[in-house]
């Protein structure tokens, strides 16, 4: 029997955040990102804001350039996470199985649910409801037999959007999107392809993919030779399913930066510990994912002899696997860092937060995470929490 994959997707979600904090600018073409002036980059806008050509990782000086009047926010990384964890964690509870694979966007598996919670669209439907109701949030749905699908559903049909793409109808609605579409293609595939006077999805399905390989490589060959046929691509299942638990980002250029990657693997770091608190669950093992600009992928991880306590201890583990992995140069499409064998805290926890020395600084991250928890809007950062602590 097919599967029933949901891709789930928050829309504009910092923006609309920002929004939801802030409802004078609802509606505007809201930026958020570095401040304008500088060298920094957009982060996220609006659908407002994407009017004018506006997109993420667009220099702030171009996005100002573009829409003046546009109302430019600074990025608060706290606030996105709380609220992420909040839409998350409903979503997990509603499907059997559930993925988290960014700060907005998860997969769920409904698949043979069908008698009991009714047809996927219906209960996409009242997940989109639910969203909007409890969190003030729009979603968008993507139910396909696999993930790879799944995920160009919600992006098709997005914002507010749901889309089903029903088992053996994987290419008429491949034939409906554009090659810059395929999720995974870049602009350099994208000019290659171009190269080769392949403009269109069929055209690509219909090219010869030996012919291919000496263009793009092997890895993104297959990719892409599998992507178009509707197959498959099983995406985001590299790292072991159960008790693993990561976040990553794809860029939307590639990126050879070292600065930038360790600015990434920070926010990625903290996102995992948070969701490691969130869950009150805790792991020793730490692993990255790194895709290269030609698809190709490696993961890297380290097993520690102590529970791993705080987002910067991950984050400085992640970046030696980086450096261990990384040539310094070869472009970087995709990062992910995780926490593998997880467990659910219990006595074993209790034991530990007595024995190691650096439960001070798990306990000072869990009294963070409850006052964000308790008291909303309240502006607390790590350093001043801790020197408050101790002066
Ligand atoms: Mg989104």
């Amino acid at each position: 029997m097919a599967k029933v994959i949901f891709h789930i997707d928050i829309d504009a979600f910092y923006a609309s955040v920002e929004e939801l904090d802030n409802p004078l600018i609802k509606g505007k073409a809201v930026i958020v990102g570095a401040k304008p002036g500088t060298r920094g980059v957009v982060s996220a806008c609006s659908y407002e804001a994407r009017r004018y050509g506006i997109h993420s990782a667009m220099p702030i000086s171009e996005a100002q350039r573009r829409c003046p009047h546009a109302i430019f926010v600074p990025v608060r990384m706290k606030r996105y996470l709380e609220i992420s964890k909040k839409v998350m964690r409903m979503l997990e509870d509603a499907a059997p199985e559930f993925q988290q694979i960014s700060i907005d966007e998860a997969f769920t598996d409904f698949s043979g649910t069908e008698r009991l919670l009714g047809p996927p669209e219906e209960i996409a439907r009242s997940l989109k409801t639910t969203i909007k109701q409890e969190f003030g949030l729009n979603i968008s749905i993507g139910i396909a037999p696999h993930r790879y699908l799944a995920k160009l559903a919600s992006d098709a049909c997005k914002p507010d959007g749901l889309l089903q793409v029903k088992e053996g109808t994987g290419q008429a609605f491949l034939d409906s999107l554009q090659l810059k579409d395929l999720w995974g293609v870049g602009k350099k595939t994208l000019s290659r392809l171009e190269e080769l006077n392949i403009r269109t999805i069929p055209q690509l399905r219909s090219f010869p993919i030996d012919l291919l390989k000496p263009m793009l490589g092997e890895a993104a060959s297959e990719f892409l030779y599998k992507a178009v046929r509707g197959k498959d691509l099983d995406i985001f299942s590299a790292e072991p399913k159960s008790h693993s638990l990561s976040h990553e980002v794809t860029f939307e250029t590639d990126i050879k930066d070292l600065e930038t990657l360790k600015k990434v693997i920070l926010e990625l770091s903290q996102a995992v510990m948070d969701r490691l608190l969130g869950s009150e669950s805790q792991s020793r093992t730490i692993f990255i994912k790194i895709r290269y600009y030609d698809f190709s992928s490696t993961l890297a991880q380290q097993t520690m002899k102590h529970w791993l306590t705080s987002s910067e201890e991950i984050a400085a583990l992640a970046l030696e696997l980086l450096k261990k992995r990384w040539d310094g140069h070869t472009p970087i499409r995709l990062i992910g860092v995780g926490a593998a064998q997880v467990v659910r805290g219990g006595a074993q926890q209790q034991l530990e937060l007595f024995i190691d020395p650096l439960a001070k600084k798990k306990r000072v991250e869990e009294t963070i995470i409850r006052l964000k928890q308790k008291m909303k809007g309240l502006k607390l950062t790590k350093a001043s929490f801790i020197k408050h602590e101790e002066s």
